[in-house]
C-alpha cells in the first residue's frame, strides 16, 4: 500500500483531484468518459451502452454545448436525464440546404449503392459534414447539408462513468485519448 512518503512530487497531480473531487467535478481540461443513451420524440436513436463509454476533453466542443453544460461540476457515478432545444444541440433546420456534390467528394467506407434517405459523410473546406442524401445520380448525389439531428429536441440519459484531468497532449489535440477516445 502506497503511504504519503512514496508520492513524490511529479506523482502529486492537484488538478486531478480537482476533477474529480465532489462539489467541483466536470470542468475544462477534464477528461470525461460517460454511458448515454440518445432520444428524440420518435424514440431511441443511439445508446453508447452495447460498447465503451465514450471519452470527451470538457470544454474543447467535443459535445454539443447543452450536454457541456449539462455535465459541467458532475462526478463519477451521477446520473441525469438532460432535454436539450435545438439552439444547444445541432441548430435549427436551415430551408434550401440541397446541393448537388460529385459522388468522390464523399467519404465512403464503402462503395455499397447509395440511396435516398442515406446518411454520409461529404469532404468539405471545414473538414467532414454529415450530409443526408436527397437524389442519386450516376456521378452525382443531392444532399441536404442539414446535420441529420438539426431541429430535434434531444433528450440524453447520462451515466458519468469516470473524471480525470486531461494530459497536456490531450489538451492541444483538442480531445481525449484512450478508451472510448481517439487513438492515432
Ligand atoms: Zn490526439
Amino acid at each position: 500500500m502506497m503511504t504519503v512518503e512514496d508520492i513524490t512530487i511529479e506523482e502529486y497531480k492537484p488538478e486531478e483531484q480537482k476533477c474529480s473531487e465532489q462539489g467541483l467535478g466536470i470542468r475544462k481540461d477534464c477528461v470525461a468518459t460517460i454511458h448515454y443513451r440518445l432520444s428524440d420524440s420518435t424514440g431511441e436513436l443511439e445508446s453508447s451502452h452495447e460498447g465503451d463509454p465514450m471519452a470527451y476533453l470538457h470544454g474543447h466542443h467535443n459535445i454539443i454545448v447543452g450536454l457541456e453544460k449539462a455535465l459541467t461540476g458532475k462526478v463519477a457515478g451521477d446520473k441525469f436525464t438532460v432535454e436539450i432545444p435545438p439552439a444547444e444541440a445541432y441548430g435549427q433546420v436551415i430551408e434550401g440546404s440541397q446541393q448537388r456534390v460529385s459522388i468522390k467528394q464523399l467519404i465512403l467506407a464503402n462503395k455499397k449503392k447509395l440511396k435516398k434517405g442515406q446518411i454520409v459523410s461529404l469532404q468539405t473546406e471545414h473538414g467532414p459534414r454529415q450530409v443526408t442524401i436527397v437524389k442519386v445520380g450516376r456521378y452525382v448525389v443531392d444532399v441536404n447539408t442539414n446535420h441529420p439531428l438539426a431541429g430535434k429536441t434531444l433528450t440524453f440519459d447520462i451515466e458519468v462513468v469516470s473524471v480525470r484531468a486531461a494530459e497536456p497532449e490531450e489538451i492541444a489535440h483538442g480531445h481525449a485519448h484512450g478508451i472510448g477516445g481517439h487513438h492515432h
